[in-house]
């Protein structure tokens, strides 16, 4: 391994804070570093790699990284493919665990003298950022389609009433488990004209319900390097004239910032609806899969909607069985649904993707038989949770856009994304339809027409 890799106009950038051996130690990384083509920069808002080399003989000190580490933080929420270590004292021999739960942004901890670690993230790291390079360049295209007359096959125009509108495309994340990254490229924000434009041709052609897509969809606009950010999209998006309901999903937990929230809240077409993948409920399992945030983050994001948004429907992705998840873990993701009560969780059972970090470096050992018992019992606990909530609607009045008949019945659902079904002879395509519930079950309400 360590074999040296010539990387072009990457930059790396390390702060020593102790004694002479911080300062040999720090000197030999950086010489490692340059020996794989990284150069050395003063300021860590120009470095790919930022390495923070750490000493706790004096609480001053300690303070001071206190204080180093919220800066680079701040940085790696605008750049998140910035590498971010660790080293030290403060690291030691066995406080990385620790720390990882304590600053879940820090990629590579390392012990003092010990630079291994890193350069064995860099190797992996490496892989990922030629993987992206390539599909960046493979995948050239400029998502616009200005042409209006194919927005919507024609077939569709005028009975499409659900549209989904890309904004931004590609994901830098490279989380362990997933091969999107490899797939889709680097993230890249559409232009907000563009989106628009788009937006209001679709409405145009019949559509009254747009969706924002991205894998980070709370990412739009960080790449424009302006303050852009998905609220700013929402609030234009708003004032266009016949758009009946908007959404947007994936969020990542660690870009839902409050100005958001507001705009989910104080937004009339905005739905209140929220889908934020948790994966695992255990700080260890999330560190593996490199989310980046821990539980109790997590769960602080969760209060921090439910305060701005008290109905906001708040669904979520988990997978069961990553590599190393004990039972114990496999628990704290359990307790974790029956804590928060999601609205709706999409549950995978782990599957190795090849050329992922976790494909490359991580051993697939939850047997399959003990993964499909992990992902029923975390189905059976949904469904009641389910259950009991769309119970709470039994006799109650929903409003709904209906749009699609199926199976004799209308379908249509609330702004909080419930499925409705009613029975009527009449026309409701892309109607707004009040609807009094009758029947209720984990997945959908059945009711009749309120006229
Ligand atoms: S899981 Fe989502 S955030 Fe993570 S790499 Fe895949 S697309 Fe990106």
């Amino acid at each position: 391994m360590n074999t040296p890799v010539a990387k072009k106009n990457k930059n790396y950038y390390i702060w020593t804070i102790g004694c002479q051996m911080n300062e040999a130690d720090s000197r030999r990384l950086g010489s490692e570093l340059e020996s794989r083509g990284y150069s050395s920069v003063e300021q860590p808002e120009e470095a790919d790699i930022v390495v923070l080399n750490t000493c706790v003989v004096r609480q001053q000190a300690e303070d001071k990284i206190f204080g180093r580490l919220g800066s680079v933080k701040t940085i790696k929420e605008k750049r998140p493919n910035l590498t971010v270590g660790l080293m030290g004292c403060m690291v030691g021999v066995r406080e990385a665990p620790r720390l990882q739960k304590k600053f879940p942004f820090v990629d590579v901890f390392m012990p003092p003298s010990d630079t291994k670690p890193m350069l064995e993230f860099l190797d992996s790291q490496e892989f990922v950022d030629e993987a992206l390079d390539a599909e960046a360049e493979a995948i050239q295209e400029r998502y616009a389609i200005q042409d209006a007359e194919h927005l919507l096959p024609a077939e569709q125009r005028s009975n499409t009433i659900l549209a989904n509108v890309p904004v931004v495309l590609g994901c830098s994340h490279a989380c362990t488990f997933c091969i999107i990254p490899y797939r889709r490229g680097r993230e890249r924000s559409r232009p907000m004209d563009e989106i628009l434009d788009e937006s209001k041709k679709l409405v145009d052609q019949g559509v009254k319900e747009i969706m924002f897509l991205g894998q980070i969809v709370d990412r739009y606009g960080h790449d424009f390097n302006d303050g852009t950010e998905l609220a700013d999209l929402l609030i234009k998006a708003n004032d266009i004239s016949g758009v009946e309901r908007i959404r947007f999903l994936t969020s990542h937990p660690n870009y839902m910032s409050d100005k958001l929230l507001d705009a989910v809240a104080n937004l009339d077409k905005v739905c209140p609806h929220m889908e934020v993948p948790v994966q695992a409920g255990n700080n260890e399992v999330l560190a593996n899969m490199r989310r980046g945030y821990t539980v109790e983050q997590f769960k602080e994001l969760i209060d921090r909607i439910r305060g701005k948004i008290p109905d906001c429907t708040i669904n979520t992705d988990i997978i069961v069985g990553f590599c190393g998840e004990t039972h114990d873990q496999f628990m704290d993701t359990y307790n974790l649904m029956e804590e928060i009560k999601f609205d709706k969780v999409h549950m995978a059972k782990y599957s190795v993707r090849p050329r992922t970090v976790a494909a490359r470096r991580m051993e697939d050992d939850v047997p399959e038989g003990e993964k499909a018992k992990r992902w029923k019992m975390l189905d059976v606990l949904q469904r009641g949770i389910q259950e009991e909530k769309n119970k709470t609607f039994q006799d109650k009045q929903v409003e709904i856009l209906v749009e699609a008949y199926q199976k004799g019945s209308w379908r249509g659902r609330t702004p909080d994304n419930r499925l409705v079904f009613f029975k009527d002879d009449r026309d409701w395509l892309g109607k707004i339809a009040n609807i009094q519930v009758e029947h209720t079950s984990p997945f959908s309400l059945v009711g009749k027409l309120v006229e």
